[in-house]
């Protein structure tokens, strides 16, 4: 027998086994493999850049806290599977968070701003809703409002995000079975502002003053006593959170919980009563998984986005820490089961981060011992970075925000210098700013893009930010963070494209079952991302 020949005969015994062998698979293949439980986990603003931060934080830092340079989206892309999506929202090109997260959780297009509606503006079923009919437990776990857009993507329907008031009636109306967040306000009767009403002595006796009691409320629905009603355990603390059980109302903020630099300065003081957002996650697994039909949980890393509209790198390198935290225990938990689809990915890019190579400070020559340098010596033409900045950036004290809002604000009317504002900035961050940059970070102008009544377009008077003012679409005094942004720019070797969004595709990193992870490991868009994981769910 020729060679050949030999090789075809071969292969056709190897064809006819692999169909034998095949046969029961390819069935299997069409209905596409289930996991009992899914995890989605939602890093707000995380696009490949913020990822590529992190990254490089824990390769390439000198003094990296994560010291053996590995992260949680190594171990997942080792474990699983890696996939591209876009996000775009229902004819448009860029999309936010309201609408991202309903694609997400829906499968289904929405228009911008839509919180779990269709792009025709219909009520839209999510995979949330979807896993409470197969009978699982459900949870909602953010850093940010549990009324934000992202958390309410999965369990609220209403026509706009700002509709906070509503979706924490829908979210108790849905009976999410563990909901952990920030955002009391949403959430306590309007008549809990008047210091002497009874609502208000009993929610300072319910949170044991762990929370600022003041309502946004525009009724008297008292949504916590609602929920007690509807047998929900309530935390306002880490140890009421510690002994609540079964189904867990968590709201342990005014508004958003901490952001990353203060969960990360706070994580060891013995007297913090916020939970941190792996610690919320680990007591939503805890809980949801005593249910023997499996569980849909949602963990929103919610502040990388607000870090990056703020284009502040430092406290998003935290809140890039944060995510990976939360990741590595959501990773310690599944090893070893066989249950469990785990899907991580962000809503969108924001910021457009990136480090840059630059033309200030311009690197010296220096000595190589290689045979090619031994005549001249080695000195690139510009500035690629010194990842000893990686350090600085882990370094910064104070988030822009609180920079800004804490410190600065609270000075005084005629102490809101710039000498005033480069001390505090000098002090709080590695990245030093002269007087006569703090004077163009608090420059103003006539506000460019002004429209009467619009909630952020409004001022009259806006920080000046020149170049693309268009794309800092928050003119209120939080532009001043974004024009400091650009003054530290060429000492952190960092630039930033934009305040808001930007279309670049995210990373969808999956892990579960048997071949759960396959149908996410493709370029994809978000709508088919919450398809596939919609039809993970096992029956
Ligand atoms: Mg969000
Ligand atoms: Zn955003």
């Amino acid at each position: 027998m020729s060679i050949r020949k030999a090789s075809v005969a071969a292969g056709l015994v190897a064809s006819s086994l692999l169909l034998t062998a095949c046969a029961p698979m390819q069935s299997a293949s069409q209905a596409p493999e289930k996991a009992k439980n899914v995890i989605m986990i939602i890093g707000d603003g995380m696009g490949p850049q913020q990822i590529g931060l992190l990254l490089a934080y824990a390769k390439q830092a000198p003094n990296s806290v994560i010291t053996d340079g590995n992260t949680a989206f190594d171990r997942i892309a080792a474990n699983g599977r890696m996939g591209l999506s876009m996000t775009h929202a229902n004819n448009n090109l860029v999309v936010d968070s309201a609408a991202s997260a309903t694609q997400l959780a829906t499968g289904q297009l929405a228009g911008a701003e839509m919180i779990g509606v269709d792009k025709d503006g219909n009520s839209a079923e999510s995979i949330l809703e979807k896993a409470k009919k197969l009978g699982k437990s459900t949870g909602l776990v953010s850093d940010t409002r549990i009324t934000h857009a992202t958390p309410a993507g999965f369990a609220a329907h209403q026509s706009h995000r700002s509709l906070e008031n509503e979706i924490a009636v829908d979210l108790l109306n849905n009976n999410v079975d563990v909901m952990l967040s920030g955002g009391l306000r949403y959430w306590i009767p309007e008549s809990a502002n008047d210091e002497q009403s009874a609502a208000r002595q009993e929610l300072e006796a319910l949170s044991a003053g762990s929370v600022r009691i003041k309502s946004k409320r525009k009724d008297d629905r008292n949504l916590i006593t609602e929920a007690q009603q509807k047998n929900y355990d309530l935390a306002f603390n880490r140890s009421q959170l510690a002994k609540a059980d079964g189904k867990i109302l968590g709201l342990f903020a005014y508004s958003a919980l901490p952001n990353g630099i203060t969960e990360t300065q706070t994580k060891d003081d013995p007297a913090r009563t916020i939970p941190t957002l792996k610690e919320m996650s680990a007591k939503a697994i805890d809980s949801l998984s005593q249910n023997d039909k499996g569980f849909f949980l949602m963990i929103e890393a919610g502040q990388i986005d607000w870090a990056a509209h703020y284009n502040d790198t430092g406290t998003m390198l935290h809140e890039m820490l944060r995510i990976n935290e939360t990741l590595n225990y959501v990773l310690d938990w599944a090893e070893g089961r066989d249950d469990t689809l785990i899907v991580v990915t962000a809503d969108h890019e924001t910021g457009g981060f990136g480090f840059s190579y630059s033309a200030n400070d311009l690197p010296h020559g220096r000595d190589l011992p290689g045979n090619v340098f031994k005549d001249q010596q080695f000195k690139p033409a510009f500035n690629f970075g010194d990842v000893a900045t990686l350090d600085t950036l882990y370094e910064q004290k104070s988030s822009y925000g609180d920079i800004f809002y804490s410190q600065f604000d609270a000075l005084d009317k005629d102490q809101q210098t710039p000498a005033n504002l480069a001390r505090i900035v000098n002090a709080e961050t590695g990245f030093d700013i002269t007087d006569a940059q703090a004077a163009r970070v608090l420059e103003t102008e006539d506000n460019p893009f002004y429209t009467e009544g619009h909630k952020y377009l409004s001022a009259q008077t806006v920080p000046k930010m020149g170049v693309n003012g268009a794309f800092f679409t928050y003119q209120t005094d939080d532009n001043r963070q974004n024009l400091l942004a650009r003054e530290v720019a060429e000492q952190q070797n960092v630039v930033w494209a934009t305040g808001t969004h930007t279309n670049t595709p995210v990373l969808v990193f999956t892990q579960g079952p048997g071949d759960t992870s396959a149908p996410f490991g493709k370029v994809l868009h978000h709508t088919e991302v919450g398809q596939r994981a919609i039809e993970a769910l096992e029956d």
